[in-house]
């Protein structure tokens, strides 16, 4: 299926490994023209290459607001305007309400919810205005099912949730999409930190029986940026082999 995405301008966040890499790598295969960033310049320059079609990779760290909107407006002028937009970070530390202090959340905040929202304010007038727009924002299957352990996360990501729920509805009429992507489990460095480098045991708690792989996550990230998605706003889309046990 072609999927319209020829010469679309693409910023994608934090996408020198893991998932954002996979979207990034699955919209320039697409026939976009990508920026990435990330915390490192060596990693995101390497990552830039291994992407190809002439991607570009910037060293932000998005866990600051004001980065992550730097991250926005370099990328647009390096491309010239801005199509898509992924949002993207880290995840920040585990832990339970025991052992997390308040002083703890500010920064996980910041990392998970205020760069979204950062990104989309810098990014989102220009879309309307232009009447064309995709929005996609890499949350966690924590949003529908907080996962124990991970307090921190399941607190930033459903307030994420509800701001691009907001959004999308504002915006919708303009052409800009806004929607959110809800990773089950995919063999990242971040999962593989959190739970060990075999993952096979793992995977055989996933109805799918394996954990998936990045890509089968950018694929879905770059159908939701495509001409055929126009209609579909406003979700929160679980891409997860099935993990999430409820019915909505
Ligand atoms: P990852 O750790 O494998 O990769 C994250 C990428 O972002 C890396 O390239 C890293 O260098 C970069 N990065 C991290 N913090 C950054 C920052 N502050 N600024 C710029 N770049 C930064 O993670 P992943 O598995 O790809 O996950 C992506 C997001 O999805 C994370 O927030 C993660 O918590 C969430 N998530 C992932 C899974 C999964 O199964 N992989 C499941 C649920 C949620």
């Amino acid at each position: 299926m072609e999927l319209g995405l020829k010469g679309k301008r693409a910023a994608v966040a934090a996408a020198s490994a893991g998932l954002g890499f996979a979207t990034a790598k699955a919209l320039a295969d697409e026939g976009a023209r990508v920026v990435i960033c990330g915390r490192d310049r060596a990693r995101v320059e390497h990552a830039a290459v291994r992407l190809g079609h002439g991607a570009t990779g910037l060293a932000i760290d998005v866990s600051k607001p004001e980065e992550a909107a730097r991250f926005v407006r370099e990328a647009r002028a390096a491309l010239g305007g801005l199509d898509i937009l992924i949002t993207n970070a880290g995840g920040p530390p585990p832990g339970t309400f025991e052992d997390t202090p308040l002083e703890r959340y500010p920064d996980a905040l910041a990392l998970n919810l205020l760069s979204v929202v950062a990104m989309c304010i810098e990014a989102v007038p220009g879309m309307r205005a232009q009447r064309f727009g995709r929005v996609v924002a890499i949350t966690s299957i924590a949003v529908r099912q907080p996962i124990p352990n991970l307090i921190l996360s399941n607190t930033a990501r459903a307030g994420a949730t509800g701001f691009l729920k907001t959004l999308a509805r504002e915006v919708a009429k303009d052409g800009v999409t806004v929607n959110s992507l809800q990773p089950g489990l995919h063999a990242t460095a971040r999962v593989t930190q959190l739970h060990g480098a075999d993952l096979s045991a793992l995977g055989a708690t996933v109805p799918a029986g394996v954990v998936g792989a990045p890509e089968d996550f950018g694929r879905v990230a770059a159908f939701l940026c495509s001409a055929q998605a126009r209609f579909i706003t406003g979700a929160a889309i679980p891409v997860d082999g099935g993990a999430y046990a409820g019915l909505l």
